[in-house]
């Protein structure tokens, strides 16, 4: 089954967040950020206690996984709402 799916809010197609395409310098865990990131600040502002920017890089990764119930409420804000569907979470 393809993993792709249509953006209807940008009129463009973008893959579900794949696990073996993570950027570098998370832990190990649910959440992941992966290549299609585009830098937009959204999780960082959403979930700044888990989400941290590559600044030489230019992308956001996962710092530290949720240890909350509400920095997992933020996480999946941020799951939900990122423009390119770059976050995952494997569910483990
Ligand atoms: S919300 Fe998505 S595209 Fe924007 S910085 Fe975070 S991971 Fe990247």
């Amino acid at each position: 089954m393809s993993r792709a799916r249509d953006c209807s809010r940008a009129h463009l197609e973008f893959r579900l967040a794949d696990p073996n395409d993570k950027v570098p310098g998370q832990p190990a865990g649910r959440y992941y950020v992966d290549s299609q990131c585009i830098d937009c600040d959204l999780c960082r502002e959403t979930a700044p206690a888990n989400f941290i920017r590559n600044d030489e890089a230019g992308f956001s990764y996962v710092y530290k996984e949720p240890e909350t119930p509400e920095e997992e409420t933020l996480c999946k804000d941020a799951l939900d709402n990122c423009p390119v569907e770059a976050i995952g979470n494997d569910g483990t």
